[in-house]
Parts: C-alpha cells; structure tokens; sequence
C-alpha cells in the first residue's frame, strides 16, 4: 500500500492543469495521519460529522481549512460556525437559516455550497433543481447578509454505470451555468465551486467540470466503521 503523501502526491499531479482542487476526507482517520497529509503540503480537509471536526479542529494547526461535507443538524451550526470554511452540504432553507443566525453572532460571512439532488437514490440528501431557483429568488434568501454562495455540490449514483454517472455530473454543471447566469448579481452569490467526485469517480467529475473532489479512501484507504 501505498503512502498518504504520495497518494496526495499523485492527486496533486493529475489534478495540475486542472481548476480542481483537492479536498482531503479524513473522516474516522486518526489526528496523526491528518498531521501527515498536513506535512505533505495538504490544507483543505473534509469531515462529515460536527464533534470529530471540532475535536480535531483543536488539536490540528490553525491553517487549515475545514470544509464540512456531511448532513448537518441545525442544532450543531453552532460548533462549527467560528471556524469553518466552507460547508458543502446546505440541503434546506431551514438549514441555511441557522447557519445565517450563527454566522451573524461570529460576525462573519460563512461560504456555503447548495447540495443538489443528481443522484437516482431514495437516500441522498439535497435541493431538487427547481426548489433552488425558487429558494434563490426568495426574499428570505436574498435578506441573508451573513451566508454567501459560492457553489454546488452533489453526489451521483453509487453505480458502476460510468455513463449515468457521466450524466448526472453534467446535469451539475449545467445547473450550475444556469444558476450563475440568473443569480451572480445578488450580493451573497459568488458561483465559482462545483463540488463533485469521490475516490471512485472522480476522474468523470474532473472531465464534466469539477473544481473540488472530495477524496477520502484513495488517500487514507479504506475506512474501519466497526473499529470506533
Ligand atoms: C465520505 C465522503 C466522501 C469521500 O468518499 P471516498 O469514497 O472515500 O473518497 C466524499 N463526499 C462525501 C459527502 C462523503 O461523505
């Protein structure tokens, strides 16, 4: 097996030239192989629950940049909202709501991506494409002076159909253009991430547009659920 600074390192390879950037996803990983992949140069680091990113948000140096992937409750806004960097997974009104309240009493801006439904799977989290245009036309969005937009994220199927996956990418990007195309002007949009493909896809995602893979076990290896 191979290490975590030359799988990063051979991400970063494949990757330059490209305008993706790579988000590590250490979730379940220890603090040690993170402080590795920090000393190979890695800064932006993915974490889909809020207590291990906290928790590890303390021990880790201050320079990196947490982005916040998974499903996230509204009543844990609160813990991350002093420090995070981006949030990928703004899946409800409801949720961006909060996190406009909590930012506000940080007295920052917090950068959020729209987590959009691509997948053809009962269980993904996200906005169907037309509830988001009405979303951002909303008065209620357009009040929040605390949240900016700066992307889209989603998900496809878990299918070894690479032409689904294919075209569920690319019905992110062209949602993305036509987002960008109608909102940019609003005062807290700034469309310029599509967050799309993991270790087993990413390579689709890159060629249909990606600017941020989250890749987790194509550079910890595989994760040991039953372990913690
Ligand atoms: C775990 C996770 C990833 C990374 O998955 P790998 O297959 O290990 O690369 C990416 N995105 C989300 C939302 C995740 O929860």
């Amino acid at each position: 097996m191979s290490s975590i600074s030359e799988n990063l390192k051979k991400f970063n390879q494949e990757l330059e030239g490209t305008p993706c950037k790579l988000v590590a996803v250490s979730k379940t990983k220890p603090v040690e192989m993170l402080q590795e992949a920090y000393d190979a140069g890695q800064r932006i680091f993915g974490e889909n629950k809020v207590q291990e990113l906290v928790d590890k948000n303390e021990v880790l140096p201050k320079d990196i940049q947490w982005h916040m992937i998974g499903h996230l409750q509204r009543n844990k806004v609160k813990y991350i909202a002093p420090f995070i960097s981006l949030i990928h997974s703004i899946d409800s009104p409801r949720l961006l709501k909060e996190v406009q309240k909590r930012a506000e009493q940080n007295d920052r801006i917090i950068d959020v991506l729209l987590q959009i439904y691509i997948a053809n799977e009962e269980t993904k989290f996200g906005f169907d494409k037309e509830e988001v245009k009405n979303f951002l036309s909303s008065d209620e969005f357009q009040s929040m002076k605390n949240v900016r937009v700066v992307g889209v994220m989603g998900m496809a199927t878990n299918t070894s159909d690479q032409s689904q996956v294919k075209s569920e990418f690319a019905s992110l990007k062209s949602l993305f253009d036509d987002l960008k195309a109608t909102f940019n002007h609003l005062d807290n949009i700034d469309l310029q991430e599509i967050s799309m493909g993991m270790s087993g896809d990413y390579k689709i995602a890159v060629e249909e547009g990606s600017t941020m893979v989250r890749v987790g076990s194509a550079i910890f290896g595989a994760r040991n659920y039953g372990k913690l």
